[in-house]
């Protein structure tokens, strides 16, 4: 007998049809004799509605506490929808809240970490024989405040309540079959991979790949929990994320592409390239609390220099300001910024024994004539910011210069 948790993200729960028929599941899985544990998203698009409610009641900028008071209330529906269809089953379940639960964290609302599980509660109902359905994306505060796990965040329920009922597995189901060479609903020649590297897993989810929360995937890899990305209404066995990274004679130079659209850029022109400079300019914007992510400082020219960077859009314009106040200090010559990029990298742990991948990624772009705005790399990716309207072309470009794609159906 094992003992798992099964997380079921929005779409599967997103109408009264779909609970009924995660309901079925999970009575099947019970009925061979199985104990379950199951995490909850809401209803597909309900967080987006709270979300947006919340920006009504307070000029776009709803206070962080009560924010998460409320977006929490949708997963306490689906968890209450899906235990009373168990019932109904004549499945004996009981559903919990995380504060219920108790599942600590630090006070960090919107974006709070887990810190702590109580098990007891949830043992003895297993013990007892019911299904147990857990709320996801939600916790608690040593203060008792509800707090949320960040956008995402049911992923990392399911994966820290297996981690803490030592589960033998931790199903992820959801409107996929599994983890893809790149985004299937971007490029139909995507592939689904039968196994991937949780180091691998947490780059792709780094950098843009939404079909696991990147916090899932860290928890997953530190209690190494056996993780497994599935289809809720298909059959199939989905993708197995793994620690082993083994060399098979067949192990691709790249597992997957992964991309995003959340950032936007600032350049800096003519700073007088004197020590320190880097910290002049970026030392004021972590100030501002803004995250830099890629950064490219030119050789200098008439000890003058140019130096870009990258932030999330969301802080582009608060950046945009800081930066044109540090160019009045410092005697920058301009400022200016571009929202309309996109970062696209590929990843994979194949890359460390192979050279030449950069090249390769290099000339598939020069191809298409899709001009590279910045580079960075790390041992098992590459990154580039392009122009955002040539996104879709480059991955897919990729995709065929990697060798991922699918081979065609017959007849095609
Ligand atoms: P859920 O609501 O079940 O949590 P998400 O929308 O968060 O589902 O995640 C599933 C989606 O992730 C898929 O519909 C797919 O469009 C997207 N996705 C992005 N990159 C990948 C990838 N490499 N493999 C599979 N799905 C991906
Ligand atoms: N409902 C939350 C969200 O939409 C959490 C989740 O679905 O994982 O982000
Ligand atoms: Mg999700």
């Amino acid at each position: 007998m094992a003992l798992i948790v099964q997380k079921f993200g929005g779409t599967s729960v997103g109408t009264i049809e779909r609970i009924q028929q995660v309901a079925d599941k999970v009575k099947k899985f019970r009925e061979n004799g199985d104990d379950i544990v199951v995490v909850v998203s809401a209803m597909s698009g309900e967080t987006n509605r709270l979300i947006d409610l919340a920006k009504q009641a307070s000029d776009g900028n709803p206070e962080p506490r009560e924010l998460d008071m409320m977006v929490s209330t949708g997963e306490q529906v689906t968890i209450a929808l899906l235990a009373m269809a168990l019932i109904n089953r004549g499945v004996p379940a009981v559903s919990y809240t995380g504060n219920q639960v108790r599942i600590l964290t630090d006070s960090a609302f919107n974006k709070a970490r887990i810190l702590q599980i109580d098990d007891e509660k949830i043992r003895a109902d297993l013990n007892a024989g019911r299904v147990v359905v857990v709320a996801g994306f939600q916790g608690v505060d040593e203060q008792g405040n509800i707090t949320t796990l960040g956008r995402g965040g049911s992923d990392t329920t399911g994966v820290a309540l297996a981690a803490a009922l030592k589960a033998d597995e931790c199903q992820i189901y959801t409107d996929v079959d599994g983890v893809y060479t790149t985004d299937p609903r971007v490029v139909a020649q995507a592939r689904r991979l039968e196994k991937i590297t949780f180091e691998e897993m947490l780059e792709m989810a780094s950098l843009g790949s939404k079909v696991l929360q990147i916090r899932s995937v860290e928890f997953a890899g530190k209690y190494n929990v056996p993780l497994r990305v599935l289809h809720s209404f298909q059959e199939g066995l989905g993708t197995l994320i793994t620690l082993d990274d083994e060399e098979s004679m067949e192990q691709p130079i790249i597992s997957g592409i992964a991309f995003n659209r959340d950032e936007a850029k600032l350049t800096i022109r003519g700073v007088p390239d004197t020590p320190g400079v880097a910290f002049k300019i970026l030392g004021p914007v972590s100030g501002a609390n803004i995250e830099v992510d890629m950064i490219v400082q030119n050789v200098s020219h008439d000890n003058t220099t140019d130096f870009t960077f990258t932030v999330h859009r969301n802080d582009y314009q608060k950046a945009l300001d800081v930066l044109k106040q540090t160019a009045e200090a410092i005697g920058a010559r301009e400022v200016s910024g571009d929202t309309n990029i996109a970062k696209v990298s590929i990843v994979g742990v194949g890359m460390r024994s192979h050279a030449g991948v950069a090249s390769r990624m290099f000339e598939a772009l020069a191809k298409e004539n899709i001009n590279i705005q910045m580079i960075s790399t790390s041992e098992i990716k590459i990154s580039v910011v392009i122009e955002e309207k040539y996104l879709e072309l480059a991955v897919r470009a990729l995709h065929t210069a990697f060798e991922l794609d699918a081979p065609a159906r017959q007849g095609e």
